[in-house]
């Protein structure tokens, strides 16, 4: 029998992208479920609603920093056992030919490389100790396509496609992947986007509304704990009725 509970007692997230929007949210709700936390992020969070979570300073990009911030958290808080990838940037809104080239690998780097990076480091953690959820953020742009955005939309593709085969590749070792698709959801992030882009994700949704990052974060909740045990590799769309395919 499942537990449905949400009783991470003891247990330990480390959530990348942490400090702000939705990896914000969900290092709030999973301390309030109990769970230690550790931010891995570029900023320290803001004071309030990071409650006692330990801070290290990583940038995706580079492995060294994700190394140390592994061996940190080992230190103080003994264990890792579930990792939540939600560190990234949207990029420029902009043609493909206007693209500057350093700037489409850029997010690449960030949203899908990052993504590599820190499961390359913190996996074999959770594979020793049999045990571990990885839950990684991607975007409904990776299932779509968004015109104007197309190095982000390749990039969440890729996080898709990583976590389709890191799901089938650790399948039966205790350790479950899975992606959540959401659509546009009310966070900083949206600030580095055209208005009328914005205006035109509202509009392109069914229930005719931005998400909020709780709602994110409780999908993300369920897939991080042990009442999500028979779901792998699996995406799940958050996304007010968008693209379900
Ligand atoms: P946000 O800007 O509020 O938070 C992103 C966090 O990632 C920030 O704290 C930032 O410092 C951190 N970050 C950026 N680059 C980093 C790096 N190189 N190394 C470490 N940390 C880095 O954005 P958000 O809306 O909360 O986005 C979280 C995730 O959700 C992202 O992966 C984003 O692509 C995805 N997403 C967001 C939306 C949306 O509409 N907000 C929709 C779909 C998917």
């Amino acid at each position: 029998m499942a537990d449905c509970s949400y009783q991470f007692g003891g247990r330990v997230a480390v959530v990348t992208g942490g400090a702000s929007g939705i990896g914000a949210s969900l290092v709030q709700a999973l301390q309030q479920a109990g769970a230690r936390a550790a931010v891995w992020d570029l900023q320290p969070p803001a004071a309030a609603g990071a409650g006692d979570a330990l801070f290290c300073r990583v940038d995706v990009t580079e492995p060294a920093s994700i190394q140390a911030a592994l061996a940190q958290t080992l230190a103080r808080l003994g264990r890792v056992d579930m990792l939540i990838n939600s560190a990234g940037i949207t990029g420029p809104t902009m043609a493909l030919d206007a693209f500057d080239d350093a700037v489409w690998q850029r997010v690449i780097a960030i949203n899908l490389v990052g993504v590599y990076n820190v499961c390359k480091a913190v996996v074999p953690v959770l594979r020793t100790q049999g045990y571990g959820r990885v839950v990684n953020i991607a975007s409904l742009a990776g299932k779509e396509g968004t015109p104007n955005a197309s190095a982000y939309s390749a990039a969440k593709a890729g996080v898709l496609a990583l976590t389709k085969s890191l799901g089938k590749e650790l399948a039966g070792s205790g350790v479950l992947v899975n992606a959540v698709a959401p659509a546009a959801v009310r966070t900083p992030i949206l600030e580095q986007m055209a208005p009328e882009h914005v205006a035109t994700m509202v509009a392109k949704s069914p229930m005719g509304r931005l998400g909020e990052p709780e709602e994110i974060a409780a999908q993300v909740l369920w897939l991080a704990s042990d009442a999500c045990s028979f779901s792998t590799g699996a995406v799940f769309d958050v996304s007010g009725g968008r693209a379900t395919y």
